[in-house]
C-alpha cells in the first residue's frame, strides 16, 4: 500500500479520535464525523446510515444532504444502493449512481446532484450495522486506496457503533443504543416451555474498546508477539493431540497454515499502520472472514473461513486478555445463549443450572435437544443473530412453544409472559394431581407410562410424574459428560444407585449408543459420510466388543439379586441381536463363575429403529424378551429425513397414514407372536401423537418426565376404541393423514 494513503488514513482516523474525545452526545460525534470524512476525502457528501431496526436503515448523519432529512430518510434493508450495500455487505463504487441497479431517488435529501456514489458497509464480524456513504458532483469511481481508507473508518464506525458511542445522551428521539433495544427472535420451536431469564453465552464474545492507534510501532509490536503465542498454542495443542484424533490435527494443521500466513498477517499489519488498534485489524479480517462465509456455497471454503473466524478469536482473546473465562459471575436464572452444542458440553453445565436454551443453529432431533427436553427446559433452536446481538446478563424470555426468545423484553412483553409461566404453572398442579392414578382411557383400556432418563439427577422425577419405570436410560449421556472412558466399577456403582433410587420399578438400561452425533471426546472420531447411518450404537458395539462387555458386566455386578433390563439400540438384523445377546450370557456366566450373586431375572430386548427389523421374521420376534421402538431414528429411516436436519425433519407428520399402518401391522405381528412392545420416541411424550400410537396397540410408552401429565391428563378424557377407528378409517379411506381427523375429535372431547 503507497504511504501516502497509509498516512492519509492514519491522519483521518487521528481527526476521528478527536472528534470522539471531544464531543459527546452521539448526535454531535456524528455531525462531526460525517463533516470531517467529507472534508478529508474531498467529497461534498459523507452520510451515515444505521439501523433502527433490523430491517430499517434510518439516516443519522449528513454533510452535503439536505439536515431535514436527518431521522426522517429511511430505507428498507435491500432498497436503494444503500439498502442493497447493507443486505449484500458489499461496496457500491459507481460514477453514475442513477443508472445503477436498485438506484432510488429520495427527493428529501436533495441527492439528485450528486452523480458518484461510495457505499461501504459498516460491519462488525460480519454483521451489518449500517453504511457510510460518500457522494460528488463530479462524475467518478473512487480510486482502490479511496476505498480501503473509507473501509478503515467503516470498521473503525462499527466498534463505535458496538460500543453505543453514537447514542448516548441524544434526547433526539434517534436510535436507542444498540444491545440495549429489545429484539425479538423468530426461531423454531425445540422444546415447548417457558421460561425467564438472563442470558448466559456459551462463548463470551471478546470486547474491542480501543479500535484507534496512533502508534503502529507499538501496535504492530503487539500483533506479532499476539501471532508468536498463537503459533506457540497451535503447536503445543498439536503435540498433544498428534495420537488421538486425526480430525482434530487436520483442523490444527489448517490453523497453523493459517497462523503462518503472510498475506493474513499482511493485510492486518497495512490495518495497523493505517491507524487501526492490532484488536480492531484481527477483526477487520475476521469481519471479512464471516461475510464470505455466509456468501460461499463451497463447503471446503467455509471450512477454512470457518477457521479463520476461529483463529481470530484465539487472537483476539490473547490481544485483550479475556479467555474463554472472562471471570464474569453466571447469574442464577441463566439461559444458555449459543451458536451450536453438542450433547456432552451442555450436560456439562449440569441439570437444574439452565433455565432455557437458546441457538442459532441446533436441530430438535439432535441429541442437545434430547438433553434439553428431558431437563423439560424451554428450548429454541434457529434463532439466527442472537449470539451477536445478546450479551451475558441481558434479560430474555424463552418462548418454546412459539420458538421464540425476545431479548430485553419491554413491560408489556414481560407481563404476558409472567401469565403464560403462571398459567404453565397452574396446569402442572392439575397433572400433579394426576400422579397416582392410572392413565386409564374411558374405554377401559389403560396404558403404561414410563419415562425416559440418562442421567442419575433424572431419578427423583419417578416419583414427581407418576411413571411406572424408566421405558428407556441412556447409558451414553454418563460416558459423554467425561473426559475420558469411565471405569467398570464406576459403571457398576451408578448403575446400582439407579436401580436403588427406582425401588423396583423396572429400568431398562440401553446399552451405548454412541457415533451420530454423540461424540466422545476420548473416542476417535470417524470421519464418515453419513454418520447416522454410519459406525454407531450395536454396530460399533460389536465390532469393538470390550466396551460393550464391560458395560454388560457393570450392568449384571449392579443387579446382584435384583432383575435386570437391558437393551441394544439400532439393531438391524437379527444376527447381530444374536451376537449382543451372547456377550450378555457371557457375562452372566462369567459372573456365575466367579461367584457372584446374579440378577433374579433377566429381560433381554432390542430397539427397533431400522425398518428392517420391523420386517424381522416371527421367529426374531419370539426369541427377544421385548421389543421398544426408537420412533426418533425408525421415522428419520421411514421417510428418509434427517432428524437433524431442520429443512426436512418437519417434511413428514408421523400421524402421516403411511407411517401409522406401518407401526399398526408391526403392532399386530408383536400381539401374534406374544412379544412384549413400547414406544421410547420422543413423539410418544406428544399428547396427540401418544393418543394415536396408544390407538394402534402400544400398551407401553415412555417419554420425558414432563410429558407424562399432559399424555395422562388427555388419555383419561378419551375412548381410545374411537380413536383406533377413526385411524382405521383414515387408512382406509385412502387419506394421508390421521392428523385431522383426530384434531378434530380431540377438539369435540369434553375438558
Ligand atoms: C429413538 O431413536 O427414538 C430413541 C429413543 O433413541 P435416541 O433418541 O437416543 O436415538
Ligand atoms: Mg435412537
Amino acid at each position: 500500500m503507497p504511504e501516502r494513503i497509509e498516512s492519509e488514513s492514519r491522519k483521518l482516523l487521528g481527526r476521528l479520535r478527536a472528534a470522539m474525545a471531544e464531543a459527546s452526545a452521539g448526535q454531535a460525534r456524528l455531525d462531526r464525523i460525517v463533516r470531517l470524512i467529507a472534508d478529508s476525502m474531498g467529497t461534498e457528501v459523507c452520510s451515515i446510515y444505521l439501523f433502527r431496526d433490523p430491517d430499517t436503515l434510518e439516516l443519522c448523519a449528513t454533510e452535503g444532504l439536505r439536515p431535514e432529512a436527518v431521522h426522517q430518510t429511511r430505507l428498507r434493508l435491500g432498497e436503494g444502493l444503500v439498502g442493497r450495500v447493507a443486505r449484500d455487505r458489499i461496496v457500491i463504487n459507481t460514477a453514475d449512481a442513477p443508472s445503477e441497479r436498485g438506484f432510488r431517488y429520495m427527493p428529501e435529501t436533495g441527492e439528485e446532484r450528486f452523480s458518484s456514489f461510495c457505499g461501504i458497509p459498516i460491519q462488525r464480524l460480519g454483521e451489518a450495522l449500517g453504511v457510510l456513504v460518500v457522494q460528488s458532483r463530479a462524475a467518478r469511481v473512487f480510486t482502490p486506496d479511496e476505498v480501503y481508507a473509507l473501509e478503515i473508518v467503516a470498521m473503525v464506525l462499527a466498534e463505535m457503533t458496538e460500543l453505543g458511542a453514537f447514542t448516548a445522551g441524544d434526547g433526539n428521539g434517534a436510535l436507542s443504543p444498540r444491545h440495549q433495544r429489545p429484539v425479538t427472535f423468530r426461531g423454531l420451536q425445540g422444546q415447548e416451555g417457558a421460561a425467564m431469564g438472563r442470558v448466559w453465552l456459551h462463548e463470551p464474545r471478546v470486547v474491542v474498546t480501543n479500535p484507534f492507534s496512533d502508534d503502529p510501532d507499538r501496535e504492530l509490536a503487539r500483533l506479532c508477539a499476539a501471532i508468536d503465542s498463537l503459533r506457540e498454542q497451535v503447536d503445543a495443542m498439536l503435540a498433544t493431540s498428534v495420537s488421538v484424533d486425526a480430525e482434530e490435527v487436520a483442523v490444527l494443521e489448517a490453523y497453523r497454515m493459517i497462523a503462518n500466513s503472510k498475506s493474513w498477517i499482511r493485510r492486518m499489519q497495512d490495518d495497523i499502520r493505517s491507524g487501526l488498534s492490532a484488536e480492531a485489524a484481527v477483526e477487520k479480517e475476521q469481519s471479512l472472514a464471516r461475510t464470505r462465509m455466509g456468501q460461499a456455497a463451497d463447503a471446503y471454503l467455509r471450512d477454512r473461513l470457518h477457521d479463520i473466524d476461529d483463529i481470530s478469536n484465539r487472537l483476539l482473546r490473547i490481544l485483550t486478555g479475556q479467555g474463554g473465562d472472562t471471570g464474569a459471575a453466571m447469574p442464577d436464572d441463566p439461559v444458555l445463549v449459543a451458536r451450536n452444542i453438542g450433547p456432552g458440553e451442555l450436560l456439562d453445565y449440569g441439570k437444574g443450572t439452565l433455565r432455557g436454551i437458546v441457538l442459532e443453529e441446533g436441530s430438535v432431533g439432535s441429541h442437545a435437544a434430547v438433553v434439553a427436553r428431558a431437563w423439560a427446559i424451554p428450548l429454541v433452536i434457529r434463532a439466527e443473530g442472537i449470539t451477536t446481538e445478546a450479551l451475558n446478563g441481558d434479560p430474555i424470555l424463552v418462548d418454546g412453544d412459539q420458538g421464540l426468545a425476545h431479548l430485553r423484553p419491554d413491560e408489556t412483553v414481560r407481563r404476558a409472559f409472567e401469565d403464560k409461566i403462571a398459567m404453565l404453572a397452574r396446569a402442572q398442579e392439575r397433572y400433579a394431581g394426576l400422579r397416582h392414578l392410572p392413565a386409564k382411557a374411558l374405554c377401559g383400556t389403560t396404558i403404561s407410562l414410563h419415562m425416559n432418563a440418562g442421567l442419575m439427577a433424572d431419578l427423583p422425577s419417578l416419583a414427581s410424574s407418576g411413571a411406572e419405570g424408566v421405558g428407556l436410560f441412556r447409558t451414553e449421556l454418563q460416558f459423554l459428560v467425561r473426559n475420558q472412558m469411565p471405569k467398570r466399577a464406576e459403571l457398576q456403582a451408578l448403575y446400582a444407585r439407579v436401580m436403588d433410587a427406582a425401588q423396583g420399578k423396572r429400568v431398562a438400561f440401553r446399552t451405548l449408543d454412541i457415533g451420530s452425533d454423540k461424540v466422545l471426546s476420548y473416542m476417535k472420531p470417524q470421519d464418515e459420510p453419513n454418520p447416522a447411518m454410519g459406525w454407531r450404537a450395536i454396530r460399533l458395539g460389536l465390532d469393538k466388543p470390550g466396551v460393550l462387555r464391560m458395560q454388560l458386566q457393570a450392568l449384571v455386578r449392579a443387579a446382584a439379586g435384583r432383575p435386570l433390563t437391558v437393551m441394544f439400540p439400532f439393531v438391524a438384523t437379527p444376527e447381530e441381536f444374536r451376537a449382543a445377546r451372547a456377550e450378555f450370557d457371557k457375562a452372566l456366566a462369567r459372573e456365575r463363575i466367579l461367584g457372584h450373586p446374579l440378577p433374579s431375572q433377566a429381560e433381554v430386548g432390542a430397539m427397533v429403529e431400522t425398518p428392517s427389523l420391523a420386517f424381522a421374521p416371527d421367529e426374531f420376534l419370539r426369541e427377544v424378551d421385548f421389543l421398544s421402538v426408537g420412533g426418533n431414528d425408525l421415522k428419520q429411516f421411514f421417510f428418509a429425513a434427517d432428524r437433524e436436519n431442520e429443512r426436512v425433519r418437519r417434511r413428514y407428520d408421523p400421524l402421516s397414514t403411511s407411517f401409522l399402518r406401518f407401526l399398526r401391522d408391526f403392532v399386530r405381528r408383536c400381539e401374534a407372536t406374544g412379544t412384549p412392545l413400547g414406544f421410547c420416541g420422543e413423539d410418544a411424550g406428544r399428547p396427540v401423537e401418544a393418543v394415536a400410537l396408544a390407538a394402534l396397540g402400544f400398551r407401553t410408552l415412555s417419554m420425558r418426565p414432563a410429558s407424562i401429565g399432559p399424555v395422562k391428563s388427555l388419555i383419561r378424557r378419551i375412548r381410545l376404541d374411537e380413536a383406533t377407528r377413526l385411524i382405521e378409517d383414515a387408512i382406509a379411506a385412502g387419506h394421508d393423514s390421521a392428523r385431522p381427523a383426530l384434531d378434530a375429535w380431540l377438539a369435540r372431547q369434553p375438558v
